[in-house]
């Protein structure tokens, strides 16, 4: 059993200098292969996973990873491939690289892309250090403050404080937009960014975007769009179209690589012309010796991540969109639009969907607050219950414009009859929050774990 830790096949490896080879067997406990496989199964099956269940956490965009990038992804000269080889040795790792960041520049309508962000969050925190890097070495240095909508991902508000950015809420207006004169009254020569996810987590298209655009530029700030999920809009409508600057992308959201679990993420960024020597390096090059690393200028923020950046998930990306072909993306928001919507539609007549009078675009929000009024249910309640039916439950209490909200996205690889499903087991625990209340409080009861008790977690966490 040293499947891994062939020693052997890793001294073959000829570039490494015999002084920093493995002299000696590594020192590892083995097991029996079935007993490692039946210990990752079990712990597998008390998950609710996209590939045991439909997964409709909206904004998470939980679509299935097909398995092919994961093949892919497994191929020994990708995975084997060591960060610090010569570029010569890694020319295949290096074509999916400056392929997938062509590839990603013209989805967004940007003039380049850098892959190096771990994570959605970890790229709005390398955009916007670019972005004050481009005031600093403009002069402009009184530009510290970046406009966060009210309904805008935790993670905008987050990364703008990390990055030593003060936060400014925009209010949003009563058909759950961006509130044009608040998003004025507060432009100033002290606006860095405004950031805006557009379809907006109320999964609403802001169709004031280009004054928004035109108003930004005009007060000297720069628009950066958070599209961690491009579901909506993907091959049909750009961010640097629109008129944004910069833009990150989930790969574990819209590129359909795994989540969480199936392994890191990846958040790559892109940004007009303009930014593009504040990125971090090295930068990918082409010279007449194929695809080579270049150090980055003095411009640049520096260094964001090690090596290439988690390979083996661009790998699934690059994969993904190879399978998709040249219109597959226009594919892709078509039926994640079309879904939301079918979806909406039923849901609607369940449960109240406050923002829900005209289309959506790839999710939408239902709310709860009735259903607790008349029985004492809340949409934690009614999503716990829905765990006892093997599906994993939609976001809740988010976004916070919506009370006891249910925030649902089914993407684009989900068929009808599976969101018929989930439509007859919605109506389902909603007359059974009428009827028996309390087996919605006490859900779930068919899960490996109950409801666990998040107060006590958090006031005396058990933390190994
Ligand atoms: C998921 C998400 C993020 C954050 O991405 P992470 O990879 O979890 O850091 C940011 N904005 C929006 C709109 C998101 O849906």
């Amino acid at each position: 059993m040293s499947l891994w830790f062939d020693t052997a096949r890793s001294h073959r490896i000829t570039s490494l200098p015999g002084h920093l080879r493995r002299r000696a067997p590594l020192l590892i406990d083995v097991l029996p292969e079935n007993d490692l496989v039946r210990h990752h199964v079990n712990l597998s099956r008390k998950n609710l996973c996209v590939d045991s269940s439909f997964y409709p956490l909206g904004s998470c965009t939980m679509k299935y990873s097909s398995k092919a990038g994961e093949a892919a992804a497994a191929e020994r000269g990708f995975f084997q491939a060591h960060p610090w080889q010569p570029d010569t040795e890694v020319q295949g790792v290096l074509a999916v690289l400056a392929e997938l960041q062509a590839d990603l520049a013209a989805l967004t309508g940007m003039d380049a892309v850098c892959l190096y962000p771990a994570a959605g969050a970890h790229g709005e925190l390398c955009a916007l250090k670019a972005a004050r890097q481009y005031f600093r070495l403009k002069k402009d240095t009184g530009r510290l403050e970046v406009l966060v909508p009210e309904n805008a991902h935790g993670t905008n508000p987050a990364s703008a404080s990390m990055a030593g950015l003060r936060v400014v809420v925009v209010k949003m207006n009563s058909a759950g937009r961006v509130d044009l004169p608040d998003l004025r009254a507060k432009l100033s020569n002290r606006t860095a960014v405004l950031m805006l996810t557009n379809p907006n987590t109320l999964g609403l298209f802001e169709t004031d975007i280009e004054s928004i655009a035109r108003e930004v530029h005009a007060a000297g700030g720069l628009l950066y769009y958070d599209g961690a999920n491009l579901n909506a809009i993907l091959g049909r409508v750009r961010p640097g179209d629109m008129g944004f600057d910069m833009v990150h992308v989930n790969l574990h959201k819209t590129f359909s690589i795994p989540h969480g679990a199936g392994g890191p993420g990846a958040g790559p960024i892109g940004v007009k012309a303009h930014l593009a020597p504040c990125l971090p390096g090295p930068y990918l090059t082409k010279s007449m010796f194929g695809h080579v690393w270049t150090p980055a200028g003095t411009e640049s923020i520096g260094r964001f991540h090690s090596a290439y950046g988690n390979f083996l998930n661009l790998m699934k990306a690059w994969v993904y969109l190879r399978l998709l072909g040249d219109d597959g993306a226009r594919r892709v928001s078509l039926a994640a639009v079309l879904n939301a919507n079918y979806l909406q539609e039923k849901i609607k007549q369940i449960l109240p969907v406050p923002y829900g009078a005209g289309r959506c675009m790839h999710e939408f929000v239902a709310s709860a607050q009735t259903i607790k009024e008349n029985f004492g249910v809340s949409a934690m309640d009614i999503a716990k219950r829905i765990l006892d039916e093997g599906i994993y439950a939609p976001t809740v209490y988010f976004p916070l414009l919506v009370r006891e909200a249910l925030m649902i996205e089914p993407t684009e690889t989900e068929r009808r009859e599976t969101l018929d499903h989930f439509v007859a087991l919605m109506k389902l625990i909603v007359e059974e929050a009428a009827a028996h209340p309390d087996r919605l409080h006490d859900a779930p009861v068919r899960q490996p774990v109950r409801r666990v008790d998040e107060v006590r977690a958090a006031r005396h966490p058990i933390l190994k």
